[in-house]
């Protein structure tokens, strides 16, 4: 399905974002993995990746700065080619807290790497991809952007905004070649999880319909559909692989 494409994925060296850069290599992909740290990680995607018979390299990202988010997707352009996909993965959680708490620090290096991280990566592979004609943007923002919880303002408000920026820059460039889309996971099985708390999970697996989490490979077929010939009417989508959570 994504035979001879070029991906980078941001944010791909483990949980949701390596199963993306696994499902991409499945479908034939050439995958770049940027994520912040992660050698171990990064090496063994990309070691497996390799075996699998596609082209993968890894790379080093801080999504907080424009600069090294720019490097990175100049340095996939050169490497491959061209680039046909960007993922803008990468993303952060807390512990939560009640707004009266919020420690605004910590609020601004969720927007800093939610929210920036995600337009850094948007403003600087849509030259290439416009000079091209085409190209696809899959943005990860989360179920939390359409059913905000308590606790955890900070990260409700970061996925919206990706939600929303996603549909902006996508009427932009529709007719332009590039479709920009986000996947909206649901609770996903991953160390990230249990960063918002035990009971917070707890809680939140007892109202989920499907009640369980969703496997990383589940979460990561979305991708794949949003980054194939298939989903060229998809525009400014928010697709929601989340077991039920939110139906609509
Ligand atoms: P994870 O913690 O396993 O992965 C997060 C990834 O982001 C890691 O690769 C990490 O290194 C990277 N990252 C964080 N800060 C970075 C920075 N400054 N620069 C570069 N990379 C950075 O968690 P995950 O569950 O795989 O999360 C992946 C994405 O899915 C995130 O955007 C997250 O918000 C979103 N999401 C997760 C869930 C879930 O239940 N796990 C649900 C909805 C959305």
């Amino acid at each position: 399905m994504l035979r001879g494409r070029k991906a980078l994925v941001i944010g791909g060296a483990v949980g949701i974002g390596r199963a993306v850069c696994q499902a991409f290599a499945c479908e034939g992909a050439s995958v770049g993995v940027a994520d912040r740290g992660w050698p171990g990680e990064k090496s063994s995607i990309v070691a497996e990746l390799a075996a699998s018979g596609v082209e993968a390299y890894p790379d080093e990202v801080d999504v907080r700065d424009e600069a090294s988010v720019k490097s990175v997707i100049q340095h996939a352009i050169v490497r491959f080619g061209w680039l046909d996909i960007l993922v803008n993965n990468a993303g952060i959680t807390s512990g939560g807290a009640p707004m009266q708490n919020q420690d605004f620090e910590l609020w601004a290096e969720i927007f800093a790497t939610n929210v920036n991280g995600v337009a850094f990566g948007m403003k600087h592979v849509l030259p290439h991809m416009l000079e091209r004609g085409s190209g696809r943007i899959i943005n990860t923002s989360s179920q939390l952007a359409h059913k905000p919880a308590p606790s955890h303002g900070a990260y409700c408000a970061s996925k919206a905004a990706v939600t929303a920026l996603t549909a902006s820059v996508a009427q932009e460039v529709a007719r332009q070649g590039v479709t920009v889309n986000c996947v909206c996971p649901g609770m996903t099985d991953t160390a990230m999880l249990y960063k918002g708390g035990a009971s917070f999970v707890e809680e939140k697996l007892k109202a989920l319909p499907i009640g369980r989490p969703a496997t990383v490979s589940e979460i990561a077929a979305t991708y794949v559909f949003l980054a194939s010939d298939a989903a060229a009417f998809f525009v400014g989508q928010s697709l929601s692989p989340n077991g039920g959570d939110v139906m609509w």
